[in-house]
């Protein structure tokens, strides 16, 4: 007589053995798709194309169809008239081993930075205004305006920037589409040689739309200029301060229930020197 116990019970083994081991993927994607959606959520530096909402209303926004990438004039589909080589690609896709949320664009100015276009061909092709067109149109003329980007911002780091060396150097200045507007060379005595002048490039965060044509051209071996996304490089001081002398941002507050009369200030100048509040707790014999 056959024992049917033992198939029953290796059935029933490997039932639960299945059970354990999908169980065992299953934990195991879910901790990867968890590392990787860490390591997503941890690249706060990700530039977006022209137009990007917000980086958490895009996310939710952006549907991953890509066609922003593939209108971008600067993509290797659409082979360069001048050498008659593919573009290289200034939007891409990312990919699972990318540190971007997956399927979403964005672009690296080291590598290829965005051209500024004029007519911006990236941004009207969004269907869900993950790229708001409104924040790129400029009122006056009602029509896209390449001046109203804001993808990021550049930042000098005056420690590596040979000019604040006092090495002649203004290639990011050259290549700035916005060159003496949204970057310009600050003019500084060389106090170590007392005879020469240092050139030194500061930016304007009002005009600069970090676009990154800066970082991409910069001398040094990694760039002393670099795009930080607006959000990251700006700080933000509050609703409580207020800039007295400037009727826009008196607007900002009234906007907040704050009529602009309230608002002048009424605070003292104070008019001891720096040295006064040296030790005037001190008393001496
Ligand atoms: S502005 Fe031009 S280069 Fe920049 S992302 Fe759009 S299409 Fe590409
Ligand atoms: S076109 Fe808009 S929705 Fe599509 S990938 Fe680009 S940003 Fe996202
Ligand atoms: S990112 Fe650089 S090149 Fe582009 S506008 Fe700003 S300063 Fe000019």
């Amino acid at each position: 007589m056959s024992d049917t116990r033992k198939p029953e019970i290796s059935e029933r083994r490997r039932f639960f053995t299945n059970i354990a081991h999908s169980a065992g993927l299953g934990v195991m994607g879910g901790l990867l798709w968890a590392g990787y959606a860490d390591k997503a959520k941890s690249a706060p530096l990700t530039l977006r194309p022209p137009g990007a909402l917000d980086e958490k209303d895009f996310l939710s926004t952006c549907i991953k169809c890509g066609l922003c990438a593939e209108a971008c004039k600067n993509r290797p589909s659409n082979i360069d008239t001048d050498t008659g080589k593919p573009r290289p690609e200034t939007l891409r896709m990312a990919k699972a081993n990318e540190s971007v949320t997956i399927g979403t664009p964005f672009f690296v100015p080291s590598s290829v930075p965005c051209y500024m276009c004029e007519d911006i061909p990236c941004a009207p092709v969004c269907p869900t205004g993950a790229l708001d067109i409104a924040s790129l149109t400029n009122p006056a003329t009602e029509k896209l305006d390449f001046r109203k980007m804001q993808m990021g911002i550049a930042v000098v780091d005056p420690n590596s920037c040979i000019a604040f060396w006092g090495i002649q150097c203004d290639a990011c200045y050259r290549a700035c589409p916005l060159m003496d507007e949204a970057i310009k060379l600050k003019y500084d005595r060389n106090e170590r040689t007392g005879k020469h002048a240092f050139l030194k490039p500061e930016i304007d965060m009002n005009v600069c739309t970090g676009c990154g044509m800066c970082e991409k051209a910069c001398v040094t071996k990694k760039p002393a200029i670099f795009i930080h996304p607006r959000e990251i490089a700006l700080g933000y001081p509050g609703d409580h301060y207020v800039k007295g002398w400037d009727t826009k941002d008196q607007q900002r507050v009234a906007n907040q229930g704050t009529k602009e009369k309230d608002v002048t200030t009424k605070t003292e100048r104070s008019k001891k020197k720096a040295s006064d509040y040296l030790n005037e707790e001190v008393s001496y014999e």
